[in-house]
């Protein structure tokens, strides 16, 4: 079962949902549904199955408390509603905004007022899932129906292309588009940015013991993802605590430089920085100021101090009753990963490669990367205090760009908490 299966099976099932919940369109007859939904829900896992055969049913003979248990559980197309604490409605829209990836983009209606909470992308697919979520809004929860042609605030949770490459559709119909201070020049000097990352992943790559022909392949495959946008103006710069109507910005950089919760009373959209199942990637604070392993874990702290959270909305995968206990979870997971390191540069010095191939295995293409990150960072946390010291003085001394060996400190010890995952 591969992801590609996965979002095979969503894509057509959602397209086979719209009649009901949001285009009106011809409806297909339960064996269409069946017919076409069978081969694909075969290889996407064992909740596809079921899932194809309910929605056959409501084509033969479903009532309408069937339906309506139906889209309280999955959602009319996908999109789901929250009724936060003091009555404001939250829509979770999921977008595929690269093939096989899809984001939550949320809507959030105060009275008449209507924030989008990050923008897709503007790949065919995502307009085509926008345009869905538009119908499904109107047809299957009473808001107008033009309710994403009239967009006036959009907040960009952080600066990856995933949450902010469709923003300029959004400014373009009239949003006023919010970015925290750290993340804005992304968005509106994207050309700047991307070179100056490139130069900073080429000697992170470089100190990593990564041989020179396949770094030129791996630096373009950073920045070739991130060519097809194009900078989009900044209208107003948030930092800590700002607001957007009644909506609380917190600030919680690790994942991104400019990373933001937004807290609509009891519900706090956590974008990226805490995900139901996914442990949200880290890089060194090498490559990006205010990103590392150290920042996200306090920014972790400040979020489970935000008092009075009841659910927690990610802008990937499901949403999560239970926040801090997934906080824990996070916390302990690097813990672990922290001691694998650790144990990596055990008996022999290893480069940073070497520490990447035994913690992850092999991997290929931009997941080679994104282990790379993943492991600088979980090193960087450990040299930072010590736990880890470089082998090699003199080749750094000696040579303009060395590959830096680790190995396990002995003075240092680790300290209890991670020793004990160690065994
Ligand atoms: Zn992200
Ligand atoms: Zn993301």
């Amino acid at each position: 079962m591969s992801s590609a299966d996965r979002h095979a099976f969503r894509r057509k099932l959602t397209e086979l949902e719209a009649p009901l919940f949001a285009t009106g369109a011809a409806a297909p007859s339960a064996l269409e549904v069946t017919q076409s939904l069978a081969p694909l829900a075969a290889a996407a896992g064992p909740e596809a199955g079921p899932r194809a055969e309910r929605l056959a049913r409501l084509y033969a003979y479903g009532s309408a408390t069937e339906r309506a248990d139906y889209q309280a559980e999955f959602g009319a197309c996908g999109v789901r509603r929250f009724t936060a604490a003091d009555g404001r409605v939250i829509y979770m829209m999921p977008i595929e905004t690269f093939p096989n990836h899809v984001n939550n983009v949320y809507l959030v209606r105060q009275g008449a007022h209507t924030t989008l909470v990050d923008a897709g992308t503007l790949t065919h697919n995502a307009t085509e899932d926008f345009r869905r979520a538009g119908a499904a809004l109107a047809r299957s929860f009473g808001e107008p129906a033009d309710t994403l042609d009239k967009i006036p605030d959009c907040v960009i949770t952080h600066g990856h292309i995933d949450h902010f490459g469709g923003v300029g559709r959004w400014r373009d119909l009239g949003a006023r588009v919010h970015v925290h201070e750290f993340d804005a020049r992304i968005i509106s000097n994207m050309e700047e940015r991307m070179v100056v990352t490139a130069v900073a992943v080429r000697s992170f790559l470089s100190h990593a013991g990564v041989a020179p022909e396949l770094r030129g392949e791996l630096e373009q495959m950073y920045v070739s993802g991130k060519r097809i946008f194009k900078s989009v103006p900044v209208d107003r710069v948030m930092v800590d605590g700002s607001r957007v109507g009644d909506l609380v910005m917190h600030h919680v950089p690790g994942h991104c430089p400019g990373h933001v919760c937004v807290q609509v009373d009891n519900i706090l959209l956590t974008a990226d920085h805490v995900l139901a199942r996914i442990t949200p990637h880290q890089a060194p604070e090498s490559i990006t100021p205010d990103t590392g392993l150290d920042t996200y874990i306090q920014s972790l702290e400040k979020v489970r101090r935000i008092p009075g959270i009841d659910l927690a909305l990610g802008a990937h995968e499901e949403p999560i009753p239970h926040l801090n206990k997934r906080i824990v979870e996070i916390e302990a997971f690097h813990r672990e990963r922290l001691a694998k390191v650790h144990a990596a540069c055990e008996g022999q010095p290893r480069s940073l490669v070497e520490i990447s191939k035994l913690v992850f295995g092999p991997r290929v293409s931009y997941d080679r990367l994104l282990a790379l990150e993943e492991t600088g960072a979980h090193v960087e946390y450990l040299s930072r205090r010590g736990q880890l010291e470089i082998a090699n003085l003199d080749d750094l001394l000696a040579e303009t760009d060395p590959v830096i060996m680790y190995r396990a400190s002995k003075t240092i010890p680790l300290p209890d908490s991670l020793a004990n995952r160690a065994a």
